[in-house]
């Protein structure tokens, strides 16, 4: 049986077949048809009719989603991909491809594919964090995803960073209407905002990091604000959680000197006399989200 996952984002739609032990069948990417919803649907069951077709099996089917599906109404909702809210994704799906369909957001995914046979791989409880161009949060518990009763299980990325010092009060406008969100603070954006706003000057993140290992000290000094702020509102999830492990994600999880501070700065805010907790990269990359997906039939 295969185990097939797709990424359904808002450029590009991509599909991935598995096998039992997570070994990749294929891969294909087109380009999402955007605004037209009928459009994605014919899109989604032919890229998983041609898969099947090409490898002589079928699979269970999961889909990652930049939104989720509302349990009280299986309709989807929070997609920057607009013309998915609203819509019912997984029964429309299910009743052209006669079969259970699996639907979570990237972050989720993320955090499953790590726990599945990533970074996460025998450990208890894993947090996958995304740090990109936003901030989301998944936890599995024992290889399987937590899920609640709103379904918003490590949503992280829209509480307020916690122990705010005075210049982070009120904090900076999050697109979720409110201020000082960790997203704000956390974001790939984010850093490059926080350097130009400090310093007066526009640099990439590369230029910033680079600068910063070379020394210079405005640099230095906003990744190292960076990574105390990352420090607190991780310490702010181990309180809650008590994970065995956090997984980073996303662009800004590249950035190698986290895996060192930042365990070192959590202590200071952690509840408890030592922390053993560790902090790793994911293994996968930017193919865990795609991954995951495969993964949620299971
Ligand atoms: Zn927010």
């Amino acid at each position: 049986m295969l185990r097939l996952g797709i990424d359904l984002g808002g450029t590009k739609t991509e599909i991935i077949a598995l096998n039992e032990s997570g070994r990749e069948l294929l891969r294909k990417r087109v380009t999402t048809t955007r605004g037209d919803y009928d459009a994605t649907l014919r899109l989604i069951v032919s890229l998983v009719e041609e898969t099947e077709r090409e490898l002589g099996d079928c699979g269970s089917l999961g889909i990652g989603t930049p939104g989720a599906i509302s349990p009280a109404t299986g309709l989807m909702r929070n997609c920057n991909s607009t013309w998915l809210n609203g819509r019912p994704l997984a029964n429309d799906l299910m009743q052209r491809l006669d079969r259970n369909v699996h639907i979570e957001n990237d972050a989720n995914c993320f955090a499953l594919s790590e726990a599945t046979d990533g970074a996460g791989a025998d450990h208890r409880v894993v947090f996958g964090v995304i740090l990109g161009t936003g901030v989301g949060g998944g936890i599995a518990v024992e290889g399987k995803l937590l899920t609640g009763p709103n379904r918003i299980a490590g949503e992280w990325g829209h509480n307020p960073l916690p122990w705010p010092r005075d210049d982070e009060r009120p904090g900076p406008a999050c697109y979720c209407g409110k201020k000082g969100c960790v997203e704000t603070f956390l974001s790939g954006p984010a850093l490059t905002r926080d350097h130009a706003r400090r310093n007066g000057i526009e640099l990439s993140n590369e230029e910033i990091v680079t600068a910063a290992a070379q020394g210079e000290a405005c640099s230095l000094a906003s990744v190292e604000r960076y990574e105390e702020r990352l420090a607190r509102a991780l310490a702010h999830v181990i309180n809650i959680l008590d994970p065995h492990v956090i997984v980073l994600g996303g662009g800004m999880s590249n950035i190698p000197r986290w895996y060192d501070s930042v365990p070192q700065l959590w202590t200071q805010w952690v509840f408890s006399d030592r922390v053993d907790t560790a902090l790793l990269r994911n293994r996968h990359g930017d193919s865990s989200g795609v991954r995951g997906a495969a993964w949620l039939g299971a």
